[in-house]
């Protein structure tokens, strides 16, 4: 479907004079990206033209990030290059997927060379990092939002589902939870108490999508998810898929320092529960392959850490140290809910 934007016009930029179309833009800015040998035919013509290996299964997602919805006006350009990309990278790294491809939809108020400069940046190195080419994009002018789709290759009928789950598997999550939760609530003055904002701020900013360990999870997990709307939302999904509930125990939640003594203050496990964005993967594995993640974990220097246990009743449950059950909590980022 040939259809090509308007050039987009801008009025201090040097660049924007030129009026550049949407190829030439996306070629001069993001033709470092990586050059793959089943990209038969990339950016440039009406359609990419791709040879998918024998015997590999697709996996493809998409994601949007709406600036005023997912990120601020005063965003780094780098970071959401970065992060728009990641966050397909996380949903190929859920399914054991490796990446390959990646399309790119810019809405853009105006044409800022600054802005893309930053933002193939932060785009390029993540795909420069994995392995991953961009095939095609589009620009339209409009309020900024960045659209990413991305594929990724699995062996035939090896992709980690969210069905898969059953009764006595072990629930592990990678790295820590609630830092980049944590690092949006010190962002609108709702906890002065934090000691290195920087640190969760690079959480919430520059997410490292987890592709090696779900990678390496194939023939191991039984069902995968990865972390974007909290872990009581994104494992309930798993659940519900699976037809099992789970429980989970918060004292073995893998927290860093800061959400530590956050939630040692406040009682608050809501953050590390369901504030969304943290990008690890949480996985459900059979009880009797356990050694296998943990050897898994320290080949590829990531924390696997068991919070829970796979269970026949239906729900998510979660206890506390003394084994009582914590109600109440909030379920997670829903992006159609009124108080979401
Ligand atoms: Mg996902």
């Amino acid at each position: 479907m040939p259809r090509r934007a308007a050039p987009m016009p801008g009025r201090q930029d040097p660049e924007t004079a030129q009026g550049l179309g949407e190829f030439e833009l996306i070629e001069r800015y993001f033709s470092a990206c990586g050059k793959r040998n089943d990209v038969l035919l990339g950016v440039g013509d009406d359609c990419a033209l791709l040879r998918a290996p024998p015997d590999a299964d697709l996996a493809v997602t998409v994601d949007t990030l709406v600036e005023g919805v997912h990120f601020s006006p005063s965003a780094d350009p780098a970071s959401l290059g970065h992060k728009a990309l990641a966050v397909n990278l996380s949903d190929l790294a859920a399914m054991g997927a490796e990446p390959a491809w990646a399309v790119l939809a810019l809405t853009l108020p105006q044409v800022n060379a600054h802005w893309l400069r930053g933002f193939s940046r932060g785009f390029s190195v993540l795909a420069a990092r994995y392995g991953v080419q961009l095939i095609g994009g589009d620009t339209t002018r409009g309020p900024l939002s960045v659209t990413v789709q991305a594929t990724g290759f699995v062996p035939a009928g090896e992709a980690l589902q969210r069905s898969g789950a059953r009764p006595g598997d072990l629930l592990y999550v990678t790295g820590t939870l609630g830092d980049a939760g944590l690092a949006l609530r010190f962002s609108r003055g709702l906890n002065p108490d934090i000691q290195h904002p920087e640190v969760l701020q690079q959480r919430l900013e520059w997410p490292e999508p987890r592709v090696s360990v779900g990678m390496g999870l194939r023939g191991t997990a039984s069902a995968a998810v990865d972390l974007s709307d909290g872990l009581l939302a994104d494992l309930g999904h798993v659940l519900a898929a699976s037809h099992v509930g789970a429980r989970v125990h918060v004292a073995s939640l893998p927290l860093g320092s800061e959400v530590r003594r956050y939630v040692a203050e406040t009682g608050d496990w809501g953050i590390a529960l369901a504030a969304g964005d943290d990008y690890e993967l949480c996985v459900a594995v059979p009880a009797h392959l356990q050694s296998r993640v943990e050897d898994l974990g320290r080949k590829l220097g990531c924390c696997l850490t068991q919070v829970g246990l796979v269970e026949r009743q239906p729900g998510l449950r979660c206890v506390a140290a003394d084994g009582r059950e914590i109600l109440g909590l909030p379920s997670g980022y829903q992006h159609f809910a009124s108080d979401g």
